[in-house]
């Protein structure tokens, strides 16, 4: 019973802040200063019933920052590029400092029974993986129940289409506006199989900031969390994604991770800083 105290709280000491550590110092100055006496054993008592209510509520909430390695990135550098090793884990993080391997395809990519902009065509940017491609399902089946129609516009995308993509926008634009636009081939969550870019009728089957603000754009940023979803980019956290507000892409994580991501505003970016290996 002790042990378990003692280990319930030495844990709880590692996972909470200092506010703890200071109640915990009190709690042994007052076991030095003052014989044990009935009135000490209540007062401890009660701290220590204390503590145990802190436990109970703080545990669901760290434990949400908990993660198994498998989900971690691992990277192997090469020619000063990040390069991801593990790139089919469904938690993989893309993005200018992790590289996709130029040869990574998703060996479970399938078609999305969903709607898109550009009609029938079977291409390469209809595909998702099938875990992705289930739950987008379920979230345009959710949306259409609600009077909400949404569009597929872009899926995955093979490296090299993301190749010939930026070197267009290079052209078009330079490279400075380019990297802030459109990912480096390798670098974009696109070729996961895990991301898509929607749109509406709305905003003319455009990829558009508008979309946003349309009653679509806003069921998909209060609603795709519940179906795994996360808005990858979002207003305000530019300066951590290193990409503009892109409310129309949404990038599969599960529906577990979507909801932390969600609850505690964060980015996929943030996410990994703040969750402890196990
Ligand atoms: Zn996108």
């Amino acid at each position: 019973m002790f042990k378990a105290f003692l280990g319930l709280t030495i844990s709880f000491i590692f996972l909470t802040g200092c506010q703890y550590i200071e109640n915990h110092n009190l709690t042994k100055e007052q076991k030095i200063e003052k014989p044990t006496t009935h009135t000490e054993d209540t007062t401890q008592n009660d701290q220590n019933q204390n503590v145990d209510q802190e436990i109970k509520e703080e545990e669901p909430i760290n434990s949400n920052f908990l993660l198994e390695e498998k989900y971690f990135n691992e990277v192997k550098v090469s020619n000063g590029q990040a390069i991801i090793q593990n790139p089919d884990n469904i938690l993989v993080l893309v993005n200018k400092e992790y590289s996709l391997p130029q040869d990574y395809v998703p060996q479970d990519l399938t078609k999305p029974n969903i709607p898109f902009s550009f009609g029938d065509l079977d291409i390469p940017k209809r595909y998702m993986r099938e875990e992705a491609a289930r739950a987008v399902e379920e979230m345009f089946q959710a949306a259409k129940i609600d009077g909400i129609f949404l569009y597929g516009v872009s899926a995955f995308r093979p490296y090299n289409y993301q190749l010939n993509l930026f070197n267009n926008e290079v052209n078009e634009k330079g490279e400075e506006l380019a990297v802030q636009a459109v990912a480096r081939p390798g670098q974009s969550e696109h070729q996961t199989g895990l991301t898509i870019d929607i749109t509406s009728e709305s905003v003319q089957y455009q990829i558009t900031q508008k979309f946003g603000e349309t009653k679509e754009g806003k069921w998909v940023e209060e609603n795709a969390y519940k179906f795994g979803f996360i808005i990858r980019y979002p207003k305000g956290k530019e300066e951590i994604t290193k990409y503009q507000y892109e409310p129309w892409h949404i990038r599969y994580v599960g529906k577990k991770v979507a909801k932390i991501i969600k609850e505690h505003d964060l980015t996929l970016e943030e996410y990994f800083e703040k969750v402890k290996k196990i």
